[in-house]
């Protein structure tokens, strides 16, 4: 059996493209035109990359980006100050904070200042809260778990009373995946790095989201044949046959797992593109909110 591979690309692409229609609608109806305000502290290249991306991606669908970028030595004070304007700029519906924050930067407390109403990355406290409670509903679901989800609904995932693995337990991906997937209705298993057995919870999954930064570690012979499998992890590999000198592959050995698996992602091409999809899509909610006001 060869499992279906689910193409993140293609359907970021086809959100992409739905939400620039959009976007192009309501702008041509006289709305203010969405805008998404960056916040970059430091100077991890990553990060720098990361922020890039997004602001491209803004371009792309016309969506307005303001960059702000502070030095490694900003002060707690300094960022939340920046927050803080932000959060009264009417051109901004949404705010990314880049993380992680350099060292000795209260994280939580940056994450705090900022309006739960533009907190497109929904790592508001309050944001998250919600996610975790029964009939609660958060203004803004975190991108990552919340394109492994679209994955999912997109590879005809039935969710209710499914076996769910998740491998990690971040508060960027995998806690809220684990959430959202109870909130399907699966019943869940979050596992992390002092689980017993890996392998053999995993055989148990009907859908297994892995998101561990561990470069294939989830073997073929994990897997429950036919299981609809998310890998979100990005990871170098040294790889002298390529130009730059390296690979990307994910956290599942994938010519392995797609011989057993039902349906899986791919990496680099699946959830990766998804993310900045579903942060436009935030943004520009944040935006039709604030028109609805
Ligand atoms: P973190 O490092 O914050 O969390 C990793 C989690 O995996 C932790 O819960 C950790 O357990 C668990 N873990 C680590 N090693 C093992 C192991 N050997 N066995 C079992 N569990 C383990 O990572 P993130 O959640 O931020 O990211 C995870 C992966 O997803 C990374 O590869 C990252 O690059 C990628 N990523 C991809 C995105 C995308 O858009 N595609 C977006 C964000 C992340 P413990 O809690 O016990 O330490």
């Amino acid at each position: 059996m060869t499992a279906t591979t689910i193409d993140g690309k293609a359907i970021a692409a086809e959100l992409r493209a739905r939400i620039k229609a959009e976007v192009a609608r309501a702008v041509g109806q006289g709305r203010a035109r969405p805008g998404l305000a960056t916040v970059l502290v430091g100077d991890n290249p990553a990060s720098h990359t990361y922020v890039r991306a997004k602001r491209k991606a803004c371009a792309e669908v016309e969506i307005e980006s303001f960059a702000h970028e502070l030095p490694a030595t900003a002060s707690q004070a300094e960022v939340e100050q920046l927050v803080s304007g932000l959060n009264a700029d009417p051109r901004v519906h949404g705010i990314l904070v880049q993380l992680p924050l350099p060292a000795g930067l209260d994280e939580e407390a940056i994450l705090k200042t900022l309006h739960v109403e533009k907190d497109v990355d929904g790592f508001h406290p309050l944001n998250l809260g919600r996610l975790a409670q029964k009939g609660r509903q958060p203004l803004f679901v975190p991108c990552t778990p919340a394109g492994c989800m679209v994955l999912l609904q997109r590879a005809g995932a039935v969710l209710p009373g499914a076996r769910a693995v998740v491998l990690g337990r971040s508060n960027i991906v995998g806690m809220p995946a684990a959430l959202l997937l109870v909130r399907e209705n699966a019943t869940v298993t979050i596992c992390h790095s002092r689980t017993r057995d890996l392998p053999g919870v995993c055989r148990e999954a009907d859908v297994l989201i892995a998101a561990i930064g561990q470069a294939e570690m989830v073997r073929g012979d994990w897997i429950k044949p036919g299981a609809i499998v998310i890998d979100v992890g990005i990871n170098r590999v040294d790889d002298p046959s390529r130009g730059q000198g390296y690979r990307l592959v994910g956290d599942v050995a994938f010519e392995e797992a797609v011989q057993v698996a039902g349906a899986i992602t791919p990496v680099p091409g699946g959830v990766g593109p998804m993310t900045i999809a579903l942060l436009l899509q935030n943004t520009l909610q944040a935006a039709v909110r604030s028109w609805e006001v």
